[in-house]
């Protein structure tokens, strides 16, 4: 069976970026499924702009016509945090032997040492780190380190194993942001084309970012 992609992230909202990017790798590297799984309460940033309920809805409406893509909404259930090793653990409890990859983007990539345990989540799954515009891979450091140790330019590695190596994979280059999105729609413009169709018909219908006091 091919590896079991696993993409965290807030979410608000889901774009381009993120559904182009999971695309990519879901085809690439070949995994059998990605599960989006976003955030509830996002442990190193604020509060998301936009309702959970509504950014569930959201990424359920962006990825329901892909096969192979799937939602995972375990961490807006969860009270506290959402660590992502608390999620890690789960999913490997559910299957001790199956290839977990965790997707991220070369942004969140470097932030890696901040994360809860992170050095557990190594030892749970691997990293497909995506290549992000604007973010280049680390040349010295930790992480570099990291990448020198655990590194691999072979996509096969991730599926002879079920965790800990870190493949980092160019993507099409979008420079899409949630952050430039929310900005966007508070000015008044339209995020048509940045955003599926649907996922803006439910940016309309919630209204969520266009208050100017909440931005
Ligand atoms: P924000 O601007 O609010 O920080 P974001 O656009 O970075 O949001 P997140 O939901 O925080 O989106 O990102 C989830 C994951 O998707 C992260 O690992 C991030 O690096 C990755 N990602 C987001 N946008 C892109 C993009 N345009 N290309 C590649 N990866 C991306």
């Amino acid at each position: 069976m091919n590896p079991l992609g696993i993409f965290g992230g807030t979410f608000d909202p889901i774009h381009y970026g993120h559904l182009r990017t999971a695309f990519e790798l879901l085809q690439a590297v070949p995994l059998a499924e990605v599960r989006f799984v976003p955030a509830g309460n996002p442990p190193h940033r604020a509060a998301p702009r936009c309702h959970a309920r509504d950014r569930l809805a959201m990424v359920q409406a962006a990825v329901a016509d892909q096969p192979g893509f799937t939602v995972d909404a375990r961490e807006l259930a969860r009270d506290g945090p959402s660590y992502t090793v608390i999620t890690l653990r789960e999913l490997r409890a559910e299957d001790p032997a199956r290839s977990l990859c965790l997707i991220v983007g070369m942004d969140a990539f470097l932030g890696l040492p901040t994360w809860h345990e992170w050095r557990a989540i190594l030892d749970l799954a691997h990293l497909v780190v995506a290549h992000r515009p604007g973010w280049t891979a680390p040349r010295q450091g930790l992480l570099a380190d990291l990448l020198a140790e655990r590194g691999t330019m072979r996509a096969e590695d991730l599926g002879s194993s079920p965790a800990g190596r870190i493949l980092v994979h160019a993507v099409t280059p979008l420079e899409i942001s949630s952050t430039d999105l929310r900005d966007l729609i508070v000015a008044g413009r339209d995020p048509r084309y940045l955003v599926p169709d649907a996922v803006r018909a439910l940016i309309v219908e919630s209204g969520c970012y266009h208050d100017p006091a909440q931005r």
